[in-house]
């Protein structure tokens, strides 16, 4: 793939990150913010459709409010809802002078794993696309309770950072490309700003175990980091979709990649195509339930493409209903699947280790042979 294939793409996810949206003071990058508009008013009236994932509400609140920490109940939830409005009054008003109409789109987690809210956010967003409208999306941070860790207890949360939301995004809307801009050039073979022998990665052909070693945590003021761009890449590339992080400092960065230009790290698609379905199983749903299962049976999952069986099942972990996508953990714990179950917690523990002529015997009743159907398993790896 060359870099030139970027200028036929029509559907565009952009996330700009928060240390892109300001100076290294801190201070709001308002020339900055304005270059990107001028250069995705340029990819909109080219005809390609856009849709931007910004940070910077809670950076802007704090700023606002001349606060020295966000740490603290509520302080974080409360620099968002002041520092929001004045986000969105900088691309309200950049690009009027494009005669170019934004919506504001604030989502949590909830948004995604709920499949109702899943379908109606997407018809809402391809609506705002057929209507020439460039919505904007943000973490509705006031209200995600994904800092909550008590209310959570042990669930794993679709998403807690913009990257990976910008990847959920370009998932449900069948993007072409997703572009991640932040204050690094791209992939390195080790973290730059403490190895300086690291070498830069050009193209990504597969965004393996290998690879996702390569991130690291987080960066200053966002709440992603090079391992959430790579979790992000890892979905958009498996269902056929192209990655870009680059170096959203470099002066009219867009219009540069839109020129062919070699910037950056590219992430390759690989020639899965993950269904529409599997994404959201996979990906865009919070999990709470675990399947233990033994080896035999990973082996039939990933290397056989088979359902999963009661007789595979070691342990239930945690409670589910009938219709829940479930993690799906090897003997160590890894997880390596997530499936929608067929059978609730309770069931499952009762059939687990048994097989499956004998459910009806042990439930009294039998609705399905198999704990989770193949076509409702997406492995993770
Ligand atoms: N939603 C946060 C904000 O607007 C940023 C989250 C992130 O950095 O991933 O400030």
């Amino acid at each position: 793939m060359q870099r030139k294939d970027f200028i036929d793409v029509k559907r565009i996810v952009i996330k700009l990150g928060t240390n892109v949206l300001r100076n290294d003071d801190g201070e709001v990058a308002v020339s900055r913010i304005y270059s990107f508009i001028e250069d995705i008013s340029n990819l909109v009236k080219q005809g390609k459709e856009v849709i931007i994932v910004t940070s910077g509400a809670v950076g802007l609140g704090k700023k606002k409010l001349e606060l020295v920490s966000t740490e603290g109940d509520g302080i974080k939830q409360a620099c968002a809802a002041v520092g929001q409005s004045r986000l969105m009054s900088y691309y309200e008003n950049g690009f009027a002078n494009y005669d170019i109409t934004v919506a504001q789109i604030l989502l949590t987690e909830d948004d995604f794993s709920l499949r109702h809210r899943y379908l109606s956010l997407r018809t809402t967003l391809n609506k705002l696309l057929e209507l020439n409208v460039v919505p904007i999306i943000n973490q509705n941070d006031t209200v995600s309770t994904i800092e909550l860790n008590d209310i959570l207890s042990g669930m794993q949360v679709c998403f807690s950072d913009n990257d990976k939301l910008s990847a959920l995004v370009a998932s449900e809307l069948d993007a072409d490309l997703l572009i991640l801009l932040s204050d690094i050039n791209g992939l390195y073979t080790s973290n730059p700003k403490e190895n300086p022998d690291a070498e830069f990665i050009r193209e990504v052909e597969c965004v393996n175990n290998e690879i996702l070693d390569l991130g690291t945590g987080a960066s200053d003021g966002g709440r992603g980091g090079m391992k959430t761009k790579l979790e992000a890449a890892k979905l958009v590339t498996r269902f056929g979709g192209k990655v870009l992080i680059a170096n959203g400092k470099i002066p009219y960065v867009i219009n540069k990649i839109f020129s062919a230009e070699e910037l950056g790290t590219m992430f390759i698609p690989t020639n899965e195509n993950l269904s529409g379905k599997k994404r959201w199983i996979g990906y865009a749903t919070n999990v709470i339930g675990k399947l233990v299962v033994n080896e035999g049976a990973k082996k039939a999952i990933l290397e056989n493409c088979t359902s999963l069986l009661p007789i595979g099942i070691i342990e239930v972990q945690n409670e589910f209903k009938q219709g829940e996508v479930v993690s799906i953990c090897d003997e160590n714990g890894e997880e390596f699947a997530r499936g929608m179950a067929n059978y609730n917690s309770e069931e499952c523990r009762q059939i687990a280790g048994n097989h499956s002529d004998d459910i009806l015997k042990i439930l009294g009743y039998k609705n399905y042979d198999t704990i989770i159907s193949r076509d409702n398993i997406t492995d993770l790896i």
